[in-house]
């Protein structure tokens, strides 16, 4: 008799780390405070939750596959090309996408130091090889991403700003950036957190997609327009990486309900300057909050803020924030163990947030 033999998975998969999310519950608790997702602190726009419950009546019919009025939607509200934007399951999706049709094994993804835990999820599970550049003061460092490249880069991942430590790069190093990789290298320029950017030397790189065939830009609903639930991201890309996109996406990626909602956050300007206030207050509050407590802060662009505990430190700050009902982000998968980040919440989540840490901070004495 044959020994049974198990099937195997191509090489690199059992390599991955699955994504590990932010945790949403706490034992015990109804409803905790959920600062570890950056889902948005207001929620979705109430045009968007109208829109998603209109298409209750419709869900025997396939969504369209196109997504046409959700990309003119989308290329009206950014002045961009609809035939050059693809949207996708969640920006993820997108990102999973490019990595397939464009690193393979063998191959070597560059992403920066504490870039986005997707980037090498995918390069493995592409059997490409994953290749981190150091950063400098937990900012992408262009010099050693271009130092960091060799024959075998197909692709660099930058996410701008990034996520977990918030900070960007300028438009002009993106641009230098792009000006010293190889021409046959893919720039994925992930501008998830773009619209709560407020310095004026950033751009989410429109400019650097336009000016050649290989820069793609992408970015989501998940975070600005709170619709993380639903699964909707897109990516504005030169027009023969738009047609691989959509050559090997799943035909109805988006669902009908996805599609309705976005299109309608994308309608909601009063809602979406609501939460972009919100974000330009609290996130500022929360950063000297914190710093008066002794604590560091990275300075954020995005919707949540890295702060450095004391070595070791984090279990027992972690501890104090669930006494007030609040969970934050670990990110010791980063190789940041000293680290946690918090998303930018209502002003009572803020404000637990404050006395929790300062809590911690007066029990070490
Ligand atoms: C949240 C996030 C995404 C993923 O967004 P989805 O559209 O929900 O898949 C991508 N990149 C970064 C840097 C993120 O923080």
């Amino acid at each position: 008799m044959n020994k049974m033999t198990a099937p195997t998975p191509r090489p690199g998969i059992l390599d991955i780390q699955p994504y590990q999310g932010g945790r949403s519950k706490l034992d015990g608790v109804a409803h905790a405070a959920k600062l570890s997702s950056n889902e948005g602190a207001l929620g979705a726009s109430p045009r968007a939750r109208a829109a998603y419950a209109a298409v209750a009546g419709d869900l025997h019919r396939y969504p369209d596959g196109a997504c046409e009025e959700l990309r003119a939607a989308i290329g009206k509200r950014y002045g961009l090309d609809p035939a050059r934007i693809v949207c996708g399951c969640g920006s993820d999706e997108l990102i999973g996408l490019l990595v397939h049709a464009y690193a393979g094994p063998g191959d070597e993804v560059l992403y920066s130091q504490y870039g986005f835990a997707m980037y090498p999820i995918y390069a493995k599970g592409n059997g490409a090889v994953p290749v981190k550049a150091p950063e400098t003061d937990f900012t992408t460092d262009v010099d050693a991403v271009l130092a960091s490249v060799t024959e075998k880069t197909r692709m660099a991942f930058i996410a701008n700003p990034n996520n977990p430590t918030g900070t960007l790069l300028p438009a002009a190093e993106m641009k230098r950036l792009r000006d010293g990789l190889r021409p046959d290298i893919v720039l994925v320029i992930d501008a998830a957190y773009a619209e709560f950017v407020t310095r004026n030397d950033y751009s989410p790189g429109t400019e650097l997609v336009d000016a050649g065939e290989n820069t793609v830009m992408t970015r989501t609903f998940s975070k600005i327009y709170g619709l993380g639930g639903l699964r909707v991201g897109w990516c504005y890309a030169p027009a023969a990486i738009a047609d691989v996109l959509n050559r090997t996406r799943s035909p109805f990626n988006v669902s009908a309900a996805a599609q309705a909602a976005a299109a309608a956050a994308l309608a909601d300007m009063e809602f979406f300057d609501l939460c972009l206030a919100h974000n330009a207050m609290w996130r500022p509050w929360l950063t000297e909050q914190m710093r008066a407590l002794g604590l560091g802060v990275t300075e954020s662009n995005g919707n949540f803020i890295l702060v450095h505990f004391p070595k070791g430190d984090t279990a027992a700050a972690q501890a104090a924030l669930a006494e007030e009902e609040v969970i934050v982000r670990p990110v010791a998968g980063y190789g940041l163990p000293d680290a946690l980040r918090i998303s930018i919440g209502t002003e009572d989540e803020m404000k637990r947030v404050v006395s929790a840490l300062a809590a911690y901070r007066e029990a070490k004495g």
